[in-house]
């Protein structure tokens, strides 16, 4: 059961192509729930372990800190019952959108008072609001967090005036002892400030950790999407380009272009239908991909055309990867749904990069040799070279 639940919560959060920014206002309420939630935790074990021991208890300001562990635990219980609510009204229109609202201006409201309590000028809170400022920046709309911050600026001067003039108490958590000690010197101040702080800074840092793998993820995807064909799952003809490009550009790379093309596909769409001739330019491109090696590159070219890149090749090597791809496709059966069987079969047309040569002149070569190989009755390999002597009969 638990397992079940962290399994979702991991992939929500760290797997979902969702990212966290493009959530629903309402889904980013709970988490900020789950956040507060954290925090509070965090500053009941701060109250409860740290402050009350024996050795600490002349640091406490024992008349406000009654007061302040019970906010903290009714905070606490807040921000569960806003979750569980969550949970059971996720449906509800009118919840939803006050969850969406009330959710980061509770959060802020909080983290404010809190700074307050232990010295709206402390590095903790200080630190703390420009850490919740960032986030809040990155996970919500600029207008709500810079109308919070002004609300925070605000509440800031007038803790300020009415500290200076003695009406409230500065850090009112802390006993006189410590606010009128040197209290930057006293370790349980530091250790304080740093407890304070410390669940802001892992709550900032998981939440961009959160962020950043999902913005991986989605780079990945969207990278593989530019590069890739929709139905055939090879390379596009953009990132066919971007390859030829590279390669042009090392003086010394060797690489032959294969260019075939299927054999009367208009009539395999025509007799059995596009959905049947989708499946045999799959078919086909998975043979392309297994009959060549890794560091070859398969792509679909145009329509029913595909290209090989064979990098490190000599014209003989590329053209008996050729006739070993022709001959398998040939050979493959199609199984058709009805019980019948379908065949076909692809011309290829093969040329080797020439020093310094542009990659569309590679192209267009081999382009030529596959309308030789068509020009020749089909079903056949054919390269450039034969392109002269086709052109030049008497040669
Ligand atoms: P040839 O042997 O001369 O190449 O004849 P062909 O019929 O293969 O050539 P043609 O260029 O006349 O026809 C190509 C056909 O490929 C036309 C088009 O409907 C089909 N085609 C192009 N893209 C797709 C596709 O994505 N799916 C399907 N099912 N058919 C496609
Ligand atoms: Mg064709
Ligand atoms: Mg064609």
């Amino acid at each position: 059961m638990i397992s079940y639940y962290w399994g979702r919560f991991k992939f929500h959060l760290f797997e979902s192509d969702n990212l966290i920014i493009t959530w629903p206002n309402f889904d980013k309420g709970v988490l900020l729930c789950f956040f507060g939630a954290l925090c509070q935790v965090s500053a009941i074990k701060w109250y409860l372990f740290s402050c009350y021991s024996k050795d600490n208890r002349v640091w406490i300001n024992h008349d406000f800190f009654f007061i302040r562990i019970s906010t903290v635990f009714a905070t606490l219980i807040i921000f569960i019952a806003l979750i569980a609510l969550s949970y059971r009204y996720k449906r509800n229109a009118k919840f939803r959108k006050f969850v969406a609202y009330f959710s980061p201006m509770f959060f802020g409201a909080v983290m404010i008072y809190a700074g307050y309590t232990v010295g709206i000028y402390s590095p903790a809170t200080i630190a703390g609001f420009v850490n919740i400022v960032l986030i809040g920046l990155v996970f919500y709309s600029r207008k709500i967090i810079y109308g919070m911050a002004v609300f925070a600026s605000i509440f800031t001067l007038i803790i300020s005036y009415l500290t200076f003039n003695e009406i409230i108490r500065y850090a009112p958590v802390f006993s006189d002892t410590l606010t009128h000690s040197e209290f930057y010197h006293n370790p349980f101040w530091i250790k304080s400030m740093a407890e304070v702080y410390l669940p802001i800074l892992l709550v900032s840092i998981l939440f961009f950790e959160i962020l950043l793998s999902q913005w991986r993820r989605r780079e990945m995807k969207i990278k593989k999407m530019s590069q890739t064909d929709a139905l055939t799952n090879v390379f596009n003809r953009r990132y066919i380009g971007e390859q030829l490009s590279t390669l042009e550009s090392k003086k010394k790379a060797t690489y032959a272009v294969v260019l075939l093309d299927l054999d009367y596909f208009k009539k395999i769409n025509d007799d059995y239908g596009h959905e049947v001739g989708d499946e045999v330019l799959q078919r086909v491109a998975t043979i392309l991909c297994t009959t060549t090696r890794i560091q070859d590159v398969v792509g679909r070219f145009g329509g029913e055309e595909f290209i090989l890149i064979l990098k490190d090749q000599n014209l003989q090597q590329a053209i008996e990867i050729a006739e070993r791809c022709r001959k398998i496709i040939e050979q493959e059966e199609f199984v058709l749904e009805t019980g019948e069987t379908l065949k076909t079969s692809a011309s290829f047309g093969v040329a080797l990069a020439q020093e310094n040569a542009k990659k569309e002149h590679t192209i267009r070569m081999a382009d030529r040799a596959l309308y030789l190989a068509k020009q020749r009755g089909r079903n056949q390999v054919r390269h450039y070279l034969e392109l002269e002597l086709n052109l030049n009969p008497a040669v």
